[in-house]
């Protein structure tokens, strides 16, 4: 394990879970170049951004399963079989299991909103895509990159 050069600001970092993006350019500074020099903590700061993308994937992930399972319960004929076969209602099983669906989707669909607001999930994710628009830019041949927009490069 490695130990934080500078205790003062390794705390501070950490109870920002190493989040620098909210804050001003000049601010930041001091605690880029921390992370540069600082081993322990840029770890720390790789770990939480892996959290925070793990945190965002699998919310929205389960968003597309549960509008999935939506889809699913409206036109899937088995699914009434299966009710004859419990011995129920279709129509009460059917709206059951989408009750239970949409419940579950609007649960999806907060916490993803929670993730999103409370994380630098989005931005980190942003910047990962701006990185990687650009390493695609550089492979596009000259003529045809005359006729793409200016800013992402
Ligand atoms: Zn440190």
């Amino acid at each position: 394990m490695t130990e934080c050069t500078d205790q003062v600001v390794g705390d501070i970092l950490s109870s920002w879970r190493y989040d620098i993006s909210g804050i001003s350019p000049e601010m930041s500074k001091d605690y880029k170049s921390h992370l540069e020099e600082c081993d322990h903590c840029r770890r720390r700061q790789r770990l939480h951004r892996t959290i925070d993308v793990a945190l965002i994937g699998v919310s929205t992930l389960s968003i597309i399963a549960f509008v999935m399972a939506l889809m699913v319960i409206h036109h899937v004929e088995p699914l009434r079989n299966w009710a004859l076969v419990m011995h129920l209602e279709h129509r009460s099983v059917d709206l059951t299991l989408q009750a239970a669906a949409i419940l579950g989707l609007l649960v999806s669909l907060v916490s993803w909103v929670l993730i999103a607001v409370t994380t630098p999930a989005p931005v980190y994710l942003t910047g990962m895509a701006l990185a990687q628009a650009r390493v695609l830019q550089g492979r596009i041949p000259e003529e045809l990159r005359g006729r793409l927009p200016r800013n992402v490069a």
